[in-house]
């Protein structure tokens, strides 16, 4: 399955269509969202209800951010988060950290309400359980490591260790620090540019 959140998750509401249009997801052992999806991030905000001028912090989806899918028009929405990590306009790829799992906006506790869209209306939410792999039940699952592997980043990573010549133990405490993905990403591409 390609879970935003990692780890063991918590399915505390299914997706049901109209009454229900997305999935939400509880992190058990994290509370880190992560892309589901290569994209463009085109939006990183307080949901508005239209015309108001106002941030009302108990509305809608609260601080969310919505990833178009890189080559299609599919929109990925991830909700209620407590912290937004990412900018609109702002490319990301599969695996990197976007937000925090939150209570903002129409929530009762903490989760990411996890939402695909065809296009940005509402009216175009599809089926997420189905596109993503997340059993469409109540029960606790987790996100297997082999399913998130990430070509780029393992390539990322090994450029950095030879080249920097670290050993194992630096690069699994650079791999543990919340943004330690994006950093070796930057690094490799960074020492990339200086062959
Ligand atoms: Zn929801």
């Amino acid at each position: 399955m390609n879970s935003p959140l990692y780890g063991k998750i918590r399915v505390s509401q299914r997706y049901k269509g109209a009454s229900h249009k997305g999935i939400d997801l509880v992190g058990v052992d994290s509370k880190e969202i992560h892309s589901t999806v290569d994209g463009i991030v085109e939006a990183a905000r307080w949901d508005m209800q239209s015309g108001s001028s106002g941030i009302d912090t108990s509305y809608g989806m609260g601080q969310y951010v919505r990833i178009r899918a890189e080559d299609t028009d599919y929109r990925h929405y991830f909700a209620h988060m407590s912290q937004i990590l990412v900018t609109a306009g702002q490319r990301v790829k599969r695996g990197a950290v976007i937000g925090i799992e939150g209570s903002t906006g129409n929530a009762t506790g903490s989760h990411v309400h996890y939402e695909i869209r065809r296009t940005t209306r509402n009216t175009t939410f599809l089926n997420v359980s189905e596109l993503s792999g997340i059993p469409n039940q109540l029960g606790t699952y987790e996100q297997e490591e082999t399913d998130i592997s990430d070509p780029a980043l393992e390539e990322a990573k090994r450029v950095v260790q030879e080249k920097a010549g670290l050993n194992d133990n630096t690069m699994v405490y650079l791999q543990s620090y919340r943004f330690g993905e994006e950093l070796i990403r930057k690094l490799a591409a960074a020492m990339a540019e200086q062959v």
